[in-house]
């Protein structure tokens, strides 16, 4: 007699788990006040991404639904959008106004709509990266745990010099200006300070949307003549220089307060975000534990080398079951096969938006059953066996490696 006996399917027993997800990017409470429509809900997806948005016409709606209606992102988020608002059927032309209308009046009658719907639709905890503002948890710790950005102080050479988001470091750090070592003190202390109020589950760095992810070992001379610089002076190779330097301080930080350090791998700016490309960091910080994010899609097996030969790589899904289901599937069983711990892995849905957030877990629950029921079928796993991965990948992984429980 297994768990799994109470249950017709494997993929009912993976659905009445917890979801753990790794990433997130909800939108504060403010976002959800006024204005929501499928148009809003729609436009705050990835499947905006396509650059088939509509903007409340027939015909932008009708172009949306022929184009980008079989993408993944569109599968997803149309059943997140289903389970989130109990709506029926499909998307059409002829039902828009009546699901947008739903939506409209669910989100005007509950306030809290946004974060208790992610918690009624199976997720227990999400690691929120609000990169616009980092280290928050939206005012809602019941469900979210930040993870800390630490990009905006790849930024800091100079006193006006602006981070993505117009954030100004040195203004909103409040650091009143010094040297070089003077700066990483100041970052520490900051960092650490979150730490302590348990605000910092992880860093992350995502500038694989701004430079090219190998960041190389320190150059001291180059990061120190960079700093102070004015901005008429400082040329683009000494900013890299500079933000070389701070993410090599930020891998020893991550190794010392021993939270994992998520990098985006993979799209952003696809010429300079292929996975390999991390692997001298990986090595030169083995105390640092690196989650590879998305996969490094479409690079899925350079992840897979990586996790095979690194014990201080954690690969994870997040985004990847939503960028391309089938990969994802792929990508799952490579990772079980070669990854130094099945404990590594995790998955996250990196949304901004609940109808999003919950159309990805609906994905990953998919994937899940999926390769559990391939290995199951084949043989090469007993019931046993997957229960106890099922639970692994959709909840005690994520417990274990961001908030050292299971
Ligand atoms: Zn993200």
């Amino acid at each position: 007699m297994t768990d799994k006996d109470n249950f017709s399917s494997i993929y009912e027993y993976v659905s009445s788990l917890p979801v753990f997800s790794d990433h997130e990017h909800q939108r504060g409470d403010e976002f959800f006040r006024e204005g929501m429509s499928l148009e809003k809900v729609i436009a705050n997806s990835y499947i905006a991404w396509t650059g088939f948005v509509s903007d409340g016409t027939r015909e932008s709606r009708e172009r949306f639904l022929d184009n980008a209606g079989f993408n993944s992102y569109f599968t997803w988020l149309e059943k997140g959008i289903q389970k989130v608002h109990g709506i029926g059927s499909r998307i059409t032309l002829e039902n828009w106004d009546f699901i947008s209308d739903t939506i409209k009046k669910t989100y005007a009658a509950d306030p809290d709509f946004h974060w208790r719907s992610l918690l009624d639709n199976g997720y227990e905890r999400q690691i929120l990266d609000t990169f616009w503002d980092p280290g928050l948890d939206n005012g809602h710790p019941e469900v979210f745990t930040p993870a800390f950005r630490i990009d905006k102080f790849m930024y800091g050479y100079n006193a006006s010099s602006v981070a993505p988001n117009d954030f100004i470091p040195w203004e909103r750090y409040g650091f009143s200006g010094g040297s070089l070592d003077d700066y990483v003190e100041h970052m520490r202390n900051i960092i650490i300070k979150q730490y302590r109020k348990g605000k910092v589950a992880a860093f992350k760095c995502a500038e694989a949307y701004n430079r090219h992810i190998s960041f190389l070992p320190d150059d001291y001379e180059a990061a120190k003549a960079a700093f102070n610089k004015p901005a008429e002076e400082i040329t683009e190779e000494e900013k890299i220089l500079f933000g070389n330097y701070i993410f090599n301080r930020c891998c020893e930080l991550a190794a010392q307060l021993e939270v994992p350090f998520q990098i985006h791998t993979g799209l952003a700016r696809l010429s300079g975000s292929r996975p390999m490309n991390l692997e001298p960091v990986i090595a030169r910080y083995p105390k640092t534990r690196f989650v590879l994010f998305h996969s490094g899609f479409p690079w899925t097996n350079e992840v897979s080398g990586l996790a095979h030969n690194y014990g201080n790589v954690c690969p994870s899904l997040t985004w990847t079951a939503t960028i391309c289901t089938s990969e994802a599937v792929r990508a799952l069983h490579d990772y079980i096969d070669v990854s130094c711990s099945i404990n590594s892995i995790t998955w996250g849905s990196d949304c901004f938006v609940p109808e999003d957030s919950v159309g990805a877990m609906l994905a990953w629950r998919y994937i899940v059953a999926t390769v559990l029921e391939e290995r199951y079928t084949d043989g090469r796993m007993d019931m046993k066996d997957v229960e106890i991965l099922a639970r692994k990948l959709m909840y005690e992984n994520g417990r274990r490696l961001y908030l050292k429980k299971i």
